[in-house]
């Protein structure tokens, strides 16, 4: 190719190889060449990392880390909640959204973005809670389907990896995930099966059936099922408890017919398949290690508190915030934090939901107005909910009972390999390099999970390094 041109052949060759290496990058960076293939993914809600131990009983998950990967732990963004991480695993942030420089959206940042302001920890992706307020509008988010919990306002703070996909004319297809019935940045999935609460095992198994024909079939390029039940029997029963055992082995159950599926349909080195949790669960003493507010303060001083449990957002009426905050400051098994108090390492306190005091109670202890308005569930025929809950998750994610699980298997993955933990904000660049897709700015550390993939999807992005290189081919072709 190297040849000896002078003259107007030399200029024209020269502006040739700009063209060139504008176009090689243009390739490298549209993800063209990455590798891309189908995904599956899998949210199961509340499944602690400790629950699939009993691997004898488990043959289902017990194939899949045989034919994958599993690290130790994930560990969940704080509060450790479910909207808050549900939309930590998956967001990237949008470039005009994460303060940052031009040029921290190179595509290779997912290590440098760890070090930087721009992501999706819940500060940036700004869900960060189960339950908002919107001090402006006096809007409020709602955990499950309350009309203004679909509002832009909550969503658009980062993008979704779904919402990415569709903008680039890919398709995909989600079963009860929350969230895929909300118009996010004007998009929704190509198709979502709303969601209700706690779908059943039938719900679950039909999924896997469509979300893999539709995979399949080419009319899906990713398929996203959501699972609740986990998280319901470890409220209502406690980690511990046989119920949860029984949910876990029922799960199981639906994964050895996933595992037969992917055989049956000759999928097993097309796609990959990925599944996580977004937090764990932890025992709590119901009308034991209760902190009632209204033994210190005086709920007239307080204009709004959203939540109860773990996190407790409040925001003080203005002439006695001082009070409120003194008054809190004593009570035991349990931080008040004015919003700038709040540490750092929860990446939280930069959210524009978050309140003026922010609660935080020990493990296992539960913040509530009183005991009265405790979240009892409905257990029996009585009109009124009357359970006491076992189980309950939001604390600091450094709490190991709030640590979650992740599982990967497929053509990109390594097999039967156990890996160090990774943190929930690590799983949306794995996802991306698989569907062959370009991460947006976020806070996972890329050298976290690269070890998770096989050397087939090594090479796919491009480093500045390299792109330097190219640009520095370019130039000394033109001189
Ligand atoms: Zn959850
Ligand atoms: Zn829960």
């Amino acid at each position: 190719m190297c040849m000896h041109i002078s003259g107007p052949s030399r200029a024209i060759m020269s502006r040739l190889s700009l063209a060139c290496a504008i176009a090689i990058l243009a390739v490298l960076f549209s993800g063209s060449c990455l590798a891309s293939r189908k995904l599956l993914v899998f949210l199961i809600d509340g499944f602690r990392y400790d629950y699939m131990d009993d691997l004898q009983n488990l043959p289902g998950f017990k194939e899949i880390m045989d034919n994958g990967v599993k690290v130790d732990y994930m560990t969940p963004d704080f509060p450790s909640l479910s909207y808050p991480n549900y939309y930590s695993l998956m967001t990237g942030s949008l470039p005009q959204a994460s303060h940052n420089k031009l040029g921290e959206f190179w595509p290779i940042s997912p290590d440098r973005a760890g070090v930087t302001e721009s992501g999706r920890y819940c500060e940036v992706h700004q869900i960060t809670g189960n339950y908002m307020w919107d001090q402006g509008s006096l809007k409020e988010f709602l955990i499950g389907i309350n009309p203004d919990s679909r509002l832009p306002m909550w969503w658009d703070g980062s993008e979704p990896i779904w919402v990415t996909m569709q903008k680039l004319g890919k398709k995909v297809f989600m079963y009860y995930w929350p969230g895929c019935e909300v118009e996010i940045l004007g998009v929704r999935p190509s198709f979502c099966e709303e969601y209700v609460y706690n779908p059943t095992e039938r719900n679950l198994t039909d999924s896997i059936e469509r979300a893999l024909d539709g995979l399949r079939s080419g009319r899906a390029d990713m398929a996203a099922v959501y699972y609740e039940k986990i998280d319901v029997e470890g409220h209502h029963y406690g980690p511990m408890s046989s119920q949860v055992k029984t949910a876990v082995q029922r799960l199981d159950i639906a994964f050895q017919v996933l595992n037969q599926k992917i055989k049956e349909k000759d999928l097993r080195d097309e796609l990959n398949i990925i599944m996580f949790s977004d937090h764990g669960m932890t025992e709590i003493k119901w009308m034991e290690k209760v902190i009632e507010l209204v033994t210190y303060i005086n709920m007239s001083d307080v204009v709004k508190m959203m939540d109860r449990g773990p996190v407790v957002s409040l925001w003080p009426k203005q002439a006695k915030y001082e009070e409120v905050y003194r008054a809190l400051s004593s009570v035991r098994n349990m931080n008040v934090y004015r919003r700038n108090q709040v540490p750092d390492r929860f990446h939280y306190k930069g959210g524009k939901f978050v309140s003026s005091l922010t609660l935080v109670a020990d493990p296992g202890w539960f913040i509530t107005e009183s005991k009265s308005k405790l979240p009892f569930w409905q257990n029996s025929s009585s009109p009124e909910p009357q359970g006491w809950q076992h189980g309950w998750h939001g604390y600091d994610n450094e709490f190991v009972d709030m640590r979650g699980f992740f599982l990967a298997q497929g053509p990109d993955f390594k097999r039967n390999v156990r890996a160090a933990p990774i943190r929930a904000v690590d799983v949306y660049n794995l996802m991306c390099k698989t569907l062959g897709i370009l991460p947006l700015p976020n806070n996972g550390s890329w050298s976290r999970v690269e070890y998770l993939l096989s050397g087939s999807v090594g090479l796919a992005w491009p480093s500045p390094l390299w792109a330097l290189g190219l640009l520095a081919l370019v130039l000394s072709l033109q001189a």
